[in-house]
């Protein structure tokens, strides 16, 4: 709406604003926005790899002051590449730490969707909360986000004393998903800088706090945006999730040469939906084979963290907004991914792990 006041006020705020060549901002046919949508605003420019660090300064001041409108819910100017090469910002975000207070940002990935990516990604991230540490999640899922329903997270993050956003917080672990952030339909549109760019701005625009573990449920596959997160976020690590269906072997291959070419370890992998345990007569049925992601870990030398089964009890646990890490420490789902988290964290501290740390572990 033409008359919506924030649209208004933002257009305001961007009319001081020129670009770089002197283009008022408003004006510049790279420009697109500001949109406006429950009052959250989002401005895109577009730009190429090389001139996106010329548009750094001014794409954080527009920024700043669009967040400064009153009403605004949040707002997000963010450069996008237009070109096919190389995705945008990586160089400069990956010269700074972004999150100093964070000793470790572990991607949880998969090649191809529906693996089981985000249940895994919050059960491991409890677990390593029940093994003593400060654990934080982004839902980094842009275009399937599914950790507001994981984790029962409701309504929208507020904005601390220095704007920047407060994290949630459920069953002891801060939360963060871009599914509070953007409407659906505006985030289906979202091509891979612009995913990357948003999701860096999770990182560096949301007060995470001290935390032991940022773990980062990332959009699934292996494209661009997968790629740009995995160079630009100074991730310590990967842990790869699977089916153990070949096709979805053949994906989770694809992820983990991806984090090998860009330098991030692979922390573990971890196989979904291995086997079904009947409730009727009690017996484990292979429904997709045995043992494949096992040998393939072995195969190329990846730590495999363990087998999860399929079962009703984990999506049940799952669909109730109380994982099953949460709801049933004790039984044997619960006690697998605490084992695994456990493993997990051994694998990220193998170099540099502290004797405060030991403590914390052996305390829990
Ligand atoms: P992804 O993030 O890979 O798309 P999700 O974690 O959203 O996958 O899982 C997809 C669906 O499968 C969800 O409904 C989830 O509850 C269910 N699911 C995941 N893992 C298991 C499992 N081991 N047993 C039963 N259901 C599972």
């Amino acid at each position: 709406m033409a008359d919506d006041p924030i649209l208004l006020a933002a257009r305001t705020a961007l009319s001081e604003f020129q670009m770089p060549d002197g283009t008022p901002f408003l004006d510049a046919s790279q420009v697109t926005g500001p949109v406006v949508s429950n009052g959250r605003i989002s401005v895109s420019i577009s730009t190429t790899a090389k001139a996106a660090a010329s548009l750094a300064d001014i794409r954080s001041k527009a920024e700043a002051a669009l967040r400064r409108i009153p009403g605004a819910q949040s707002a997000f100017v963010t450069l996008t590449n237009d070109a096919p090469e190389a995705p945008v910002l990586t160089a400069p975000q990956a010269a700074k730490p972004v999150l100093p207070d964070v000793r470790h940002v572990v991607a949880v990935a998969s090649g191809k969707g529906g693996v089981g990516k985000s249940t895994t990604a919050v059960n491991l991230a409890l677990g390593l909360r029940a093994n003593g540490l400060k654990v934080g999640i982004l839902d980094a899922d842009i275009h399937g986000p599914s950790i507001p329903t994981l984790l029962a997270l409701h309504g929208q993050p507020r904005m601390g004393k220095d704007r920047r956003l407060i994290p949630m917080q459920s069953n002891g672990i801060s939360a963060m998903s871009m599914g509070l952030m953007v409407d659906a339909e505006t985030a289906m549109v979202w091509r891979g800088p612009m995913v990357m760019s948003a999701i860096t701005q999770m990182l560096s625009d949301v007060d995470w706090g001290a935390l032991d573990v940022l773990i980062v449920d990332m959009p699934p596959g292996t494209g661009d945006a997968q790629l740009a997160i995995a160079q630009g976020t100074t991730l310590s690590g990967a842990v790869i999730v699977s089916t153990p269906q070949d096709l979805a072997l053949i994906d989770a291959r694809r992820g983990i040469a991806m984090f090998q070419k860009v330098d991030v370890p692979i922390l573990g992998l971890i196989e979904n939906m291995a086997h079904f345990t009947c409730t009727e007569c009690g017996k484990e049925h292979a429904l997709f084979g045995t043992g494949g992601a096992k040998a393939e870990a072995e195969r190329l030398s990846v730590t495999f963290l363990g087998a999860v089964p399929l079962t009703m009890d984990l999506r049940a646990a799952s669909d109730s907004g109380q994982p099953i890490v949460a709801r049933d420490p004790e039984g044997p789902l619960g006690r697998l991914y605490i084992d695994m988290a456990r493993a997990l964290w051994a694998n990220l501290t193998a170099s540099s792990m502290t004797t405060q740390t030991h403590k914390k572990l052996q305390g829990a």
